[in-house]
């Protein structure tokens, strides 16, 4: 068990004086590329987690062992920023960014495990940043509010590890409650949390392996389309923002206006922005099959109006759809690979993954993995004794 390992490891290390932390990654069930349109995200904190041991130390060094990677780093926390392993930027990063913003923090000890895929999407990476966030604000008693410590681990990944992430998967970590998906608007901040008691139906990730190479050049051309869109849209009606004040009903007005493309990837962003709004209310309606309908809408917007799924992701929606039992499915995360997401009658679980897993295998020639996901809390001290 990873706690188990985390513990063992840091008396190894360090000795037995420590406090125990964790955070989650998370899934988001639907509203994709609308965080930076200033729309709605629904995700869930997922009961995978990052571990972190820990304790203050009186000298001013960070020396942090991954038991993962099975490396140390051994870096001072102020001057210059020295050479260090990947894995260690995010919490070097949290503790810059928490001394940039005037916090008093210390050197420390700490030993960090996860059971979170790395790089399929479920953020892996802002679980370190939000265990190590949540651990510094609780061993230097920083009293800084949950959503300040969730954007200082964006900021993190922002300067240190140079992904010019959303706020959506901090956010989810920090905020994270069991059976419960959350609605965020990118816009305000303010959330919403919703009851997933998915009663009878499981959530399963299938994962391509793949991630074409395309992902960056077209996630930059979309947000400039989706600029382009509001700009048109300003001449119009000054008020308009961003897509998030546009509605699906005022682009097909002004359809004629627009570039046929840009005018694909600004609706799809106002019908994605709905569909999460009527996410919310198949949850709070404890309707699995509205929800999944919503999914199979979103997937389909995913790949004929904004163009950023591919054939792998296609085809695992595609024997979603086809397998009795599945409610919904769609890709999950920026596109052009990683995973999906699907929601499943719990009893076609073991149908859904035969049917995906043969048609992948025969068309790709690699079997996709699957990860069964459960809701989780978000970041926190560990009560349990070691
Ligand atoms: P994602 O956040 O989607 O999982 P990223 O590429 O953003 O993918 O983050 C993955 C990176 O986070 C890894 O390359 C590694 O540096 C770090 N990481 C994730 N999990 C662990 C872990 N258990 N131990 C050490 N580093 C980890
Ligand atoms: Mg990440």
């Amino acid at each position: 068990m990873t706690i188990k390992k985390v513990s063992k490891s840091f008396e190894t290390h360090f000795g037995n004086q420590y406090r125990l932390f964790a955070a989650p990654g998370r899934i988001n069930l639907i509203g994709e590329h609308t965080d930076y349109n200033d729309g709605f995200v629904l995700p869930a904190a997922i009961d995978k987690k990052i571990y972190l041991a820990i304790e203050p130390s009186d000298d001013r060094m960070m020396q942090v062992f991954s038991v993962d990677y099975d490396e140390e780093a051994n870096i001072a926390i102020d001057g210059p920023q020295p050479e260090m392993p990947h894995w260690a930027l995010y919490s070097y990063g949290v503790a810059r960014e928490l001394l940039s913003a005037g916090h008093h923090i210390g050197g420390f000890r700490a030993v960090f495990s996860g059971d979170i895929p790395t790089g399929a999407g479920l953020s892996s990476s802002a679980a370190i940043e939000s265990a190590f966030a949540v651990a510094l604000n609780e061993l230097f008693q920083l009293d800084a509010d949950p959503m300040s410590l969730a954007k200082t681990g964006q900021k993190a990944e922002h300067n240190y590890v140079g992904v010019r992430c959303g706020i959506m998967d901090q956010f989810a970590s920090f905020f994270g409650k069991k059976n419960h998906a959350m609605r965020l608007d990118c816009r305000s901040l303010e959330h919403a949390y919703f009851p997933l008691a998915l009663q009878g139906y499981s959530l399963i990730l299938a994962d391509t392996r793949v991630k074409h190479s395309l992902a960056s050049s077209a996630y930059n051309k979309r947000r400039q389309q989706c600029e382009e869109g509001v700009a048109l849209l300003q001449q119009k009606y000054p008020a308009i923002k961003s897509l998030r004040d546009a509605t699906p009903e005022l682009l097909t007005e002004h359809k004629d206006m627009f570039d046929r493309e840009v005018w694909m990837r600004c609706i799809y962003v106002t019908e994605e922005n709905q569909r999460v709004l009527n996410a919310c209310d198949a949850l709070q309606q404890g309707d699995m099959e509205k929800l999944g309908t919503l999914m199979f809408g979103s997937h389909s917007g995913l790949r004929d109006r904004y163009a950023v799924s591919c054939k792998e992701l296609d085809l695992l929606v595609e024997t979603a759809e086809n397998t009795k039992g599945v409610a919904g499915s769609r890709m999950m995360g920026g596109g052009f690979g990683g995973c999906t997401i699907s929601l499943v009658k719990t009893g076609a679980l073991e149908p859904f993954r035969d049917n995906a897993s043969a048609a992948f295998t025969k068309a790709f020639g690699h079997e996709p993995l699957f990860y069964d996901v459960t809701t989780g809390d978000g970041a926190g001290e560990l009560s349990e004794t070691r």
